[in-house]
């Protein structure tokens, strides 16, 4: 019912260059049949955004193109920062929002992941909203209602229709980079709560619909075990999207 999603962040890795030569990658090593059963999605840095887009334009690959960040505002003095509408110009068709490592290094909050979210919606842009809870936070045992209040919190304002260009990113902080990954059992257990937390929120048509994806060290000695969880709908991947052959055997796994 739901269909799967690839999405690889890039991070701040690749130069120009290189983003082009891995988008052209991908493009020769995914298969076409895949990317009928799977919606894949790259986010290389924004400077790369529109070559990765010219590349697979040319070759005619159903791979979309997400940035990884964006400001609320759609222009105006904010050095450094760029807006929805500069997306759309050049054909970007998602955006990450809430990566944790944004909300940890560059103070992104609640409220303003929020923004963010309303930003992008309203100008036809389709967030993938991360949440994830610390180590710490898993130890207290309340990474369950800390996930769910991120939720939330990412989503308030938002009726059904917004909801349908709406993903979700389940991303534990403590996987993240880290090769440790959540086992499935429990990856499952907060992505089933998010669900839940879409029902309150929502309803069950919503909740039903709506894309979770795992994030953290996914890679494919580990996908299979996380895809054959009934709420989890496909990945989030930083360092595995890096490596061609790597990604292409994740949407393997998801397309099956
Ligand atoms: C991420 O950056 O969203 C991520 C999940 O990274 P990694 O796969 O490297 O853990």
């Amino acid at each position: 019912m739901r269909k799967p999603m690839m999405a690889g962040n890039w991070k701040m890795n690749m130069n120009y260059h290189e983003a082009v030569v891995l988008t052209q990658e991908l493009c020769n090593r995914v298969k076409r049949k895949d990317l009928d059963k799977v919606d894949v999605v790259i986010c290389p840095p924004a400077i790369s955004l529109r070559g990765a887009l010219t590349v697979l334009d040319f070759d005619k690959t159903k791979i979309s193109v997400g940035a990884q960040n964006v400001h609320w505002e759609d222009h105006g003095a904010f050095t450094g920062e760029i807006s929805v509408p500069m997306l759309t110009d050049i054909g970007v068709e998602y955006c990450i929002v809430g990566h944790s490592e944004r909300r940890e290094m560059f103070a992104e909050t609640d409220e303003t992941v929020n923004l963010k979210v309303k930003a992008l919606l309203d100008g036809k842009v389709k967030p993938i909203v991360c949440v994830g809870e610390s180590l710490s936070i898993r130890d207290e045992g309340s990474a369950v209602s800390y996930v769910c209040a991120q939720v939330n919190a990412a989503l308030a304002g938002l009726d059904d229709i917004d909801m349908a260009n709406v993903t979700i990113a389940y991303e534990p902080i403590w996987a993240i980079g880290t090769g440790r990954t959540a086992l499935p059992e429990q990856a499952q257990e907060i992505c089933a709560a998010i669900r839940g937390q879409l029902r309150t929120m929502f309803g069950d048509e919503v909740a039903d619909s709506t894309r979770i994806l795992y994030g953290g060290s996914m890679k494919p000695a580990n996908v299979e075990g996380l895809m054959a969880m009934e709420d989890i709908d496909g990945g989030l991947i930083g360092g595995a999207s890096l490596i061609s052959n790597d990604f292409k055997e994740l949407i393997e796994v998801a397309a099956r």
